[in-house]
């Protein structure tokens, strides 16, 4: 018997209840890879997965944990050797296949990334989906081609979060002047350690607003959604971009066509979960060249995964600052 902790909802029918089991290693799939788990970390996915608040698990039980970090240990293909560092992002875990809260999982091979040289398990932890889809996101609005360090000001709201605060390190790093949206006036210290040259209140993005408002953001990063979304669109400058991830506030979109169509903004569209291995590989080379690992210690908690329901609880209400390294092995 090899001890698995996981996060499971209860075999049956029934409310669902995430929990900590002891499974054995028959219970695991029957993927391509068996990966030993030394670090998983906590996102805000995560946190409906625990709670429930979504349906994130299409089927049950699941183990939870949508990033993982850890060694092969057996493999049945080829590619993949024991003693080979691996993380996984996305790609369905905690959704249609069981994720990283565990202390050995099977996965499947196309679903496996190189752990980069540049980084340790922890750090790659530390980084995780969150930090991933921030890569994704400052890649997306740089592609765009229009948004130039030195000049003009870029937005990231939900700016004490996970993505917000790799973000705000990544972009400032770039020679961009990074202004933060966040509802949290005592973080205000810790992101301009990290490299933010001014704020915005939450509070001043949350409420409908007109669709076309003085132009201000060369581009932005929404990690937050509806009225906020809406907002920073109607800010943004001719010609500029947002790219927009998340849905903090809501997964409504209460804008109108008038920011696109009078001022020729680009929406840009970001999902880490099933993104491509060539997009991945990007991300985690833009990542390896331009986050300051210093600042990246500084944005990180690691906690054990007997933490993780009520870090759960937390990221959910809000209360939570960037990063959390989940400790499994
Ligand atoms: P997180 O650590 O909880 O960060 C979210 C931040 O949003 C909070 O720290 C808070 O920042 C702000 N916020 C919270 N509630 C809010 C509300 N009601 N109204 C406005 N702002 C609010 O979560 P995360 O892991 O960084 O994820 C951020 C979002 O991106 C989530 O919606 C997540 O689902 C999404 N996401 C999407 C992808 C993708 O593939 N598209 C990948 C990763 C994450 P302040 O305290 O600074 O205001």
């Amino acid at each position: 018997r090899q001890r698995l902790s996981g996060a499971c909802d209860p075999r049956g029918g029934g409310k669902r209840q995430a929990g900590l089991e002891t499974l054995t290693r028959a219970d695991l799939p029957a993927n391509d890879v068996l990966v030993e788990i030394s670090h998983s970390s906590l996102n805000y996915k995560d946190g409906l997965a625990i709670a429930g608040t979504i349906p994130i698990a299409r089927r049950l039980p699941m183990v939870a944990g949508i990033d993982l970090a850890g060694v092969v240990v057996e493999s049945g293909v080829a590619g993949w050797k024991a003693g080979d560092q691996v993380l996984v992002n996305g790609w369905g875990l905690s959704e249609t296949e069981w994720g990283g809260y565990s202390r050995y999982q099977s996965i499947k091979a196309a679903h496996l990334t190189r752990l980069p040289a540049g980084f340790s398990p922890a750090e790659a932890m530390a980084i995780g989906t969150a930090g991933y889809t921030a890569a994704l996101c400052a890649i997306a609005l740089e592609d765009w081609g229009k948004i130039t360090p030195g000049e003009g000001e870029v937005l990231v709201t939900g700016a004490a979060g996970g993505v917000g605060t790799v973000a705000i390190a990544l972009l400032a790093r770039r020679g961009y002047r990074v202004i933060a949206a966040t509802g949290r006036e005592s973080q205000h210290g810790f992101l301009e350690s990290l490299g933010a040259k001014g704020f915005v209140a939450r509070a001043d993005l949350a409420e409908a607003g007109r669709p076309l408002q003085a132009e201000r953001w060369s581009g932005a990063l929404d990690a937050v959604g509806s009225h906020t979304l809406a907002n920073v669109l109607a800010q943004t400058v001719y010609g500029g971009a947002v790219a927009a991830c998340g849905l903090a506030q809501g997964m409504d979109l209460p804008s109108s066509v008038m920011p696109f169509i009078l001022r020729g903004l680009a929406l840009l569209g970001v999902d880490s979960v099933m993104a491509p291995q060539a997009k991945r590989d990007r991300a985690w080379d833009y990542l390896d060249r331009h986050l300051d690992r210093g600042l990246l210690a500084a944005l990180t908690t690691t906690a054990p995964l007997a933490d993780v329901p009520k870090l759960a609880e937390a990221i959910l209400k809000g209360e939570t600052r960037g990063r959390y390294v989940i400790e499994i092995g």
